[in-house]
């Protein structure tokens, strides 16, 4: 069956750098997959090729088996895919209400709007006309977790979304994650927390140095498994 999204013999450059080599990933309609592995694994440049960022082989990058990997960021995001980067990236000089508008601007209509967005994040709605840096870390997390959804994607790659959160406020935030997925979205996570991972994903792919090195259901990874493939044999 034709997945909804994937990637075959994914690689990427920083210059002369090679940073994947040949990945392969899956995702079907309504999962959730975690991507793991250590600092440097390769797990954001994996977001960033498939999100257009970086550019990839056309045929390298597929949605619905149509070849995206050529496209840019706006056309990968009109195809349903869109990411919440790393570091939240929102913008400064706005108000929580306008960052997430600046996600609805391409023509991609379905169940998220502000309303709804609202009532996944009550709190954004308190602080709609705030500016979105005098909130919390995680009210940011929000923010740009609901910028994203304006978009209405297919699929939400999330980058490190729990990255210097308190447990609680991680915990409010994939709190929201089933609404998500029963909105018809697939989730990407890269989560560096195996634990987090384990609990919320129905795949996960372990990535070391550019390349996949584990695969498999939460209950068929072991953890001297995922030790190996996070770290290497030692
Ligand atoms: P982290 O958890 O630290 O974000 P990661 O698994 O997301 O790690 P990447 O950020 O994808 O890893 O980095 C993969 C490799 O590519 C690393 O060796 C990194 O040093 C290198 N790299 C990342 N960004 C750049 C860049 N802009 N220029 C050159 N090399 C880069």
């Amino acid at each position: 069956m034709t997945a909804l999204l994937e990637t075959r013999g994914l690689t990427a450059f920083y210059g002369d750098f090679q940073a994947l080599f040949g990945v392969d990933i899956r995702v079907e309609a309504s999962e959730t997959i975690a991507i793991i592995g250590a600092n440097g694994a390769g797990k954001t440049t994996l977001m960033r090729a498939i999100s257009g960022v970086l550019k990839s082989a056309a045929d390298t990058i597929t949605c619905r088996g149509e070849a995206i990997g050529a496209l840019t960021a706006p056309d990968i995001l009109s195809r349903g895919v869109a990411m919440v980067p790393e570091g939240r990236r929102l913008f400064p000089s706005l108000t929580v209400e306008e960052n997430l508008l600046v996600g609805a601007y391409g023509k991609r209509r379905g169940v998220w709007t502000l309303d709804s967005v609202y009532t996944l994040f009550p709190i954004l709605k308190e602080r709609r006309n705030n500016p979105a840096t005098a909130l919390s870390g995680g009210q940011q997390q929000m923010v740009a977790i609901g910028r994203a959804l304006m978009a209405n994607p297919d699929v939400l790659l999330c980058d490190e979304i729990s990255l210097g959160l308190a447990p609680v406020v991680v915990r409010d935030i994939y709190a929201a994650f089933p609404r998500i997925r029963a909105s018809g979205a697939s989730i990407v996570i890269v989560e560096q927390d195996i634990g987090q991972a384990l609990k919320v994903a129905s795949r996960v792919y372990c990535m070391m140095e550019g390349r996949i090195t584990l695969s498999g259901r939460p209950d068929e990874l072991s953890r001297e498994n995922i030790h190996t493939a996070y770290f290497g044999a030692v």
